[in-house]
């Protein structure tokens, strides 16, 4: 009963288990895949390491390079090279590069004359009043449709696969919606927050066999506390909770769920109905992740660079490449070069139904095309994740609503997990940390 139970072993599971161990509190860790990391997923081709989940992290709060140290991997980091500052967008078939910072929209090729003129008209527009709204009518209000569709929609599509006139401001753009209500202006604000901090350096990282590595080295620390057995129910006591798994009952005090929000909705269906109808109704996007590697021999990079992203209205089926041997070059053999070609998200949710071979070609086809590439490539294998990505719509707010209502009438249950602390791998490293740490000083005050 003592045991705190932490259900799911993906990076959020993983996280909050290595937090609870560091705090001395006994748990176990139920995960039902014989290999634990959820989407992370790494493997080595040919010398050539390669990721089918995600591909790089943002360590904005240097919250994943403290959990790397603490698990044994401080010298196992591999930092973004100087290629990550030009990323491309494809407009017209063709490669536009694309610095990151606010003086590219005058000199960029991207967007026209007229868009950047509409963009630039930005800090004269009056502020809105909507408490929350999509990012694309939020961003097409303030910038213009041209520059939301050529810059706003392919870097949306980048990160979440999803449908930027559905996923909610509130929850995804917070700060520049603060910004905007602060200064009556996007641009005006970064500006004035750019005079504060002007230090901020992109902290972008893998590791030397992959984003795996990471996820291995803390069921390393923690083996003996995980039980490879699948969450079929749960079911409130008196005093804790009952769970039963493919393997029997285990009762606990605290039980944390680190599952999908689809899982834990099958999981709690007649403990709680009405969240379990919530969890069901989130949204995750499909995708197709293809590793692609090319004799270098056989290939001429335009640039080097982070790679490229297409915006929708190209009516190109790939959603963007990342040139994984320009961003990570100690993770590719010397004579190879490695790139990760991204399919599927909210706008091609078919995918799922369709035969992948041939989905793999009609991408590698378009990439081929769009890259100059005319030979086939030395090797290439892809992944779809069924459900990869959770979307935050417009209107999410009322989903959190329903989980901490949860919470509150279920002392000992916490919900967490990427669609509730945020898409990213930091995301959910961070979530993991403060919920720990909230539970520590509630044990410590009963
Ligand atoms: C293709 C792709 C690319 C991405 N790229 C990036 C990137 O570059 N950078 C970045 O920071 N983030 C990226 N992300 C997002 C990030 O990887 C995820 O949001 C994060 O890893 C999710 O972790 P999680 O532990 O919350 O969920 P998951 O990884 O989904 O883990 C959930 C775990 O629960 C287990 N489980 C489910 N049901 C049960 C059950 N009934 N009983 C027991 N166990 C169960 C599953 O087997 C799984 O191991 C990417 C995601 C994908 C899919």
């Amino acid at each position: 009963m003592k045991e705190v139970l932490v259900l799911g072993g993906g990076i959020s599971g993983l996280a909050t288990a290595w937090n609870l161990h560091k705090a001395g509190i006994p748990f176990k860790l139920i995960e039902k895949q014989v290999s634990m990391g959820g989407v992370i997923s790494s493997k080595i081709i040919d010398d050539t390491i390669i990721d089918f989940g995600p591909n790089s992290l943002r360590d904005r709060d240097g919250s994943i390079r403290k959990l790397a140290k603490e698990v044994g991997l401080k010298d196992e980091i591999i930092d973004i090279s100087e290629a990550f500052k030009t990323r491309f967008i494809i407009r017209n078939r063709e490669l536009q590069a694309l610095k990151p910072s606010l003086s590219t929209l005058l000199t960029t090729d991207v967007i026209s004359g007229k868009g950047k003129l509409r963009a630039l008209a930005e800090p004269f527009i009056p502020k809105g009043i909507a408490e929350d709204e999509s990012v694309g009518s939020f961003l097409e209000r303030r910038i213009g449709k041209e520059a939301v569709e050529y810059l706003v929609d392919p870097v949306f599509s980048g990160i979440y696969a999803g449908d930027i006139y559905k996923i909610s401001k509130k929850e995804i753009l917070p700060t520049l919606a603060e910004k905007e209500q602060k200064f009556g202006s996007i641009v005006m604000g970064v500006l004035r927050s750019k005079k504060e901090k002007s230090d901020i350096k992109p902290m972008v990282l893998t590791f030397k066999k992959g984003i795996q590595q990471l996820t291995e080295a803390i069921v390393g620390k923690i083996s003996d506390r995980v039980l490879n057995e699948e969450v079929i129910s749960i079911r409130a006591l008196e005093q804790g909770f009952e769970v039963e798994t493919s393997n029997g009952i285990i009762q606990a005090e605290r039980v944390i769920s680190c599952l999908p929000a689809h899982s834990l909705s099958v999981v709690l269906d007649g403990f709680d109905t009405a969240l379990s109808n919530t969890l069901e109704s989130i949204d995750y996007v499909p995708m197709l992740s293809t590793q692609v590697i090319f004799n270098k021999k056989d290939v001429e990079l335009p640039q080097s660079g982070f790679g490229f992203l297409i915006p929708r209205n190209e009516n190109i089926r790939l959603l963007g490449a990342i040139w994984k041997s320009s961003i990570f070059p100690e993770l590719s053999s010397d004579d190879k070069l490695h790139f990760t070609l991204m399919t599927g998200g909210a706008h091609d949710r078919d995918i799922i139904n369709e035969n992948i071979q041939q989905v793999e070609e009609e991408v590698l086809a378009e990439f081929s095309e769009l890259m100059n590439i005319t030979p086939k490539p030395a090797w290439m294998e892809s992944k779809l994740w069924h459900q990869a990505i959770p979307q935050f719509h417009v209107g999410y707010q009322s989903v959190r609503k329903v989980l901490k209502r949860m919470q509150a009438e279920n002392p000992g249950f916490y919900i967490g997990g990427n669609y509730r602390w945020g898409v990213s791998v930091p995301d959910c490293v961070g979530g993991a940390e403060v919920l720990v740490h909230s539970i520590k000083k509630e044990i410590a005050y009963f």
